[in-house]
């Protein structure tokens, strides 16, 4: 064996390394979760400058060691555990998940064929049921994990496809005009499938919501009806729990009644508020996600998983098998024959890595009620937050909010929507590269928004507090 190869193998360097990684971080959370570390939320640098130093970095002649580079990399990071941090619906991992994590990556077990990942394909079945039961599906739900939102919305929609037409759309291709109707708020990954599917713009019939951006039946019927009289036939529909901008939840009971009455099918993105089940206090939101057809979850937003690993569940489980085959309708009907534990045969994914891991390790260890307290503390935290806009008399809700995220902005002395645009442009920018706070921004109906993510559970409402006091000091900055 070359020296090299045994230098990179060597168990003490592993253990030496890995024992001062995990010290370090160890001391970096105990710092950043109550906000008492000095680094700033987003260091921020220009992608240039981050390039530069990078390329700095690669070229130093002396040793390379590797502890120094990982001390590097958190030092260069956005911290997601900091209280200050409420941007985009990226969370501060729980470390129990980025520790099993670490464990799948090392064994590296890929889950889509049974020898390679016998355990991690037991427990993806065991994980799915749990779940499946939490929305309030029955014992005939299936489904599998994938990587992310985005490609668990394109295989649920595959599924929805290959159910709704009746001849072999995945041999012969599409043959007739097909559609689906989603909100105007839905996340672009839907519009991207449909898309991918090759259904083209009309494959997608945006409908508008009511006054409060919620899919509306009324709507979806007229929808429903123009589609037919330009000769598009609709097949499914695409509902939000809750929606990305503003973080409405659509209501999912009319909406069942609506797809039942005209035989379609519906598919619900529940990638961020899905874990709203979960919560006692809060479930109601997504009343009747047990009889949508499918449905996704991401374990990587609310439920404070590393990324990625979303939920694709089918009520029917049965449908899951036909995503990616019309034959497997009739190859999978006599129920033993349908190998569940392939799993490549339903992901896109061919190589997976374990994700199922970090959520048994956390539901194993913390059980269910611990997702229950995640969910409605951020959920309880933004309202409170709200309360706290609706009491400054310079700043105005975009809505009155459902979940964990706010959009709001600062108005100041009345100005033109155009001068208000910019302000609240100005202020953030300027925000986030102070690096006291980390929050992003949205338009909605051509006004920009500020828009936080409650994603930290550490996040107090006196840190919600300093913020709306640091954003009219900023305010003044600009005359304001
Ligand atoms: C985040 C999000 C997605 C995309 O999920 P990824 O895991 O980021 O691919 C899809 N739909 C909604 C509603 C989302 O909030």
């Amino acid at each position: 064996m070359s020296k090299l190869l045994d230098q990179v193998f060597n168990p003490n360097t592993f253990r030496e390394e890995g024992y001062k990684l995990i010290n370090e971080l160890a001391e970096y959370m105990e710092k950043i979760i109550h906000g008492s570390s000095d680094l700033p939320v987003l260091p921020y640098n220009t992608p240039d400058e981050m390039f530069s130093f990078w390329e700095k970095d690669f070229n130093i002649s002396s040793d390379k060691n590797l502890n120094e580079f990982f001390s590097k990399i958190i030092n260069k990071s956005i911290h997601l555990h900091n209280p200050k941090y409420m941007g985009h619906q990226v969370p501060p991992v729980l470390p129990a998940a980025a520790l099993s994590d670490f464990l799948s990556s090392f064994m590296n077990n890929a889950t889509g064929v049974y020898e390679m990942g016998s355990a991690g394909i037991a427990i993806e079945k065991l994980v799915i049921k749990v779940l499946a039961k939490s929305i309030g599906m029955n014992e005939s739900a299936e489904g599998v994990l994938t990587s992310g939102g985005t490609l668990g919305n394109l295989t649920a929609l595959l599924a929805l496809r290959q159910a709704k037409t009746n001849y072999n759309i995945w041999k012969e291709g599409t043959k007739n005009k097909t559609a689906i109707l989603v909100s105007e708020e839905s996340h672009y990954s839907i519009d991207r499938a449909v898309r991918i599917m090759g259904w083209g713009d009309d494959g997608i019939v945006k409908v508008l919501g009511n006054n409060n951006f919620k899919l509306d039946v009324n709507n979806l019927n007229d929808a429903f009806r123009m589609a037919a009289k330009k000769g598009i036939e609709v097949i499914g529909v695409v509902a939000n729990s809750c929606s990305t901008s503003l973080g409405l939840f659509d209501p999912l009971d009319e909406i069942s009644d609506f797809c039942m009455k005209n035989n379609l099918w519906l598919h619900v993105d529940g990638a961020h508020g899905g874990p709203a089940a979960f919560s006692e206090k809060y479930k109601h939101l997504v009343k009747g996600i047990e009889k949508a057809d499918s449905v996704i979850i991401d374990f990587h937003k609310l439920l404070m998983h590393p990324s990625l690993v979303t939920a694709v569940l089918f009520k029917d489980g049965d449908r899951s098998y036909e995503t990616f085959s019309q034959k497997a309708s009739y190859l999978w009907e006599a129920k033993e024959e349908k190998d569940w534990y392939n799993l490549g045969k339903r992901t896109f994914e061919c190589t997976k890595n374990t994700m199922s891991l970090k959520v048994y390790s956390i539901i194993r260890t913390y059980g269910l009620k611990f997702f229950d307290e995640i969910v409605t503390s951020l959920f309880d935290l933004g309202n409170q937050f709200a309360e706290l806009i609706k009491e400054r008399k310079d700043f105005e809700l975009a809505v009155e909010p459902e979940s964990n995220i706010i959009c709001f902005r600062f108005l100041g002395k009345k100005k033109n929507e155009e001068e208000l645009n910019l302000l609240n442009r100005q202020i953030r920018k300027t925000l986030i590269e102070d690096g006291k706070y980390f929050i992003v921004q949205t338009e909605v109906k051509n006004k920009t928004y500020l828009r936080t993510c409650l994603m930290n559970p550490f996040t107090s409402l006196n840190d919600l507090n300093d913020l709306l006091d640091e954003i009219e000091k900023i305010a003044k900055r600009f005359h304001n």
